[in-house]
């Protein structure tokens, strides 16, 4: 296998209580040895999680770590975003995952930003070039798109938009990554597009955020889940193999990078890259 020395990044959410705050710590203690290019850090729509978001960009900084802050646009004004660009450029923060986020349902969505693509060019007017901007990439589309080409035709203008790069949904089908990246690529992006993985630690858990996100669970992986039942150790040996399989044929197909969603937990992160014997020893 190739790739001995392919970057990766790490994704976390903010913590609600200082006990999350702990062991989010500790957490980052096991992940480190994997040397990630980056660690990022997820941002609640409307700004409802921007003081944990900051505290825990600020901890990794501390660190000696490169920190991404996630930035959601949806309902935010243009003085909003430009104060917050403000606190992370003086917090040294250099790279941003763009979004347009959700709002929950019930909410008006407001604001000044439409688009995560509206999001990126005013923070390339404001900014130059002071910050890596990440955007979101959907293999297997965006739940809300009006069909398959207009979202791809979003994601092409975001990058135009000023994106160095994307991370995408997570999926568990490969040909979905590869046939995007292909279709976007003919479409003039030129920007890395590295793929988001989700190890499977839980069923429901799993199946409850697919169902959100648009992320496609493949019968057979949805069927052997469900008849694991309660027995955890199963479904995290089976989810081992197929993220670990998954990640592999990634890997040979040439991925630039791979971001992992580790939901908090180093476990099953670690457990996919010393399957594929990437702990980190090859890295910068
Ligand atoms: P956009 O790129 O703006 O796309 C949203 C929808 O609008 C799509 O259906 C697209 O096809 C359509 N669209 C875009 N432009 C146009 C246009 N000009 N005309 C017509 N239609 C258009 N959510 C959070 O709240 N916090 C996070 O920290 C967070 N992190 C994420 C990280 C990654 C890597 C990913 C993949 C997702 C993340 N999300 C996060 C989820 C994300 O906010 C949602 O998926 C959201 O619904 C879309 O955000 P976006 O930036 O992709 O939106």
């Amino acid at each position: 296998m190739s790739g001995l020395n392919l970057p990766i990044s790490l994704e976390f959410f903010p913590p609600k209580t200082p006990e999350g705050a702990d062991k989010l710590r500790g957490v980052r203690q096991a992940l480190y040895g994997l040397k990630p290019e980056f660690c990022s850090v997820t941002y609640g729509a409307g700004g409802s999680t921007q003081e944990g978001t900051f505290a825990t960009v600020g901890a990794i900084l501390s660190e000696g770590v490169a920190a991404a802050s996630h930035f959601s646009c949806i309902g935010a004004t243009k003085a909003s975003v430009r104060a917050e660009l403000a606190t992370l450029k003086a917090m040294g923060v250099k790279r941003l995952v763009a979004l347009r986020g959700d709002l929950p349902s019930g909410y008006g969505a407001g604001g000044e930003f439409h688009y995560a693509s509206d999001l990126v060019s005013f923070i390339r007017a404001e900014t130059g070039d002071d910050f890596h901007i990440e955007v979101a990439a959907y293999p297997e589309i965006h739940p809300q798109a009006k069909s398959p080409n207009t979202d791809l035709q979003a994601f092409a203008t975001k990058v135009q938009a000023g994106a160095n790069s994307a991370i995408t949904q997570y999926f568990y089908n490969s040909d979905a990554y590869f046939r995007f990246v292909d279709d976007a690529y003919k479409l003039g992006v030129d920007v890395p597009v590295v793929p988001g993985i989700m190890p499977i630690t839980s069923s429901s858990q799993l199946l409850r955020f697919s169902d959100a996100c648009g992320a496609e669970i493949p019968r057979w992986i949805r069927l052997r889940l469900q008849a694991y039942g309660d027995d955890t150790a199963s479904i995290k040996a089976f989810g081992l193999e197929v993220v670990g399989d998954l990640c592999e044929q990634l890997i040979n197909g040439g991925v630039p990078a791979i971001h992992f969603y580790t939901m908090n937990q180093s476990a099953a992160t670690l457990a996919v890259l010393q399957r594929l014997g990437l702990t980190g020893e090859h890295r910068p």
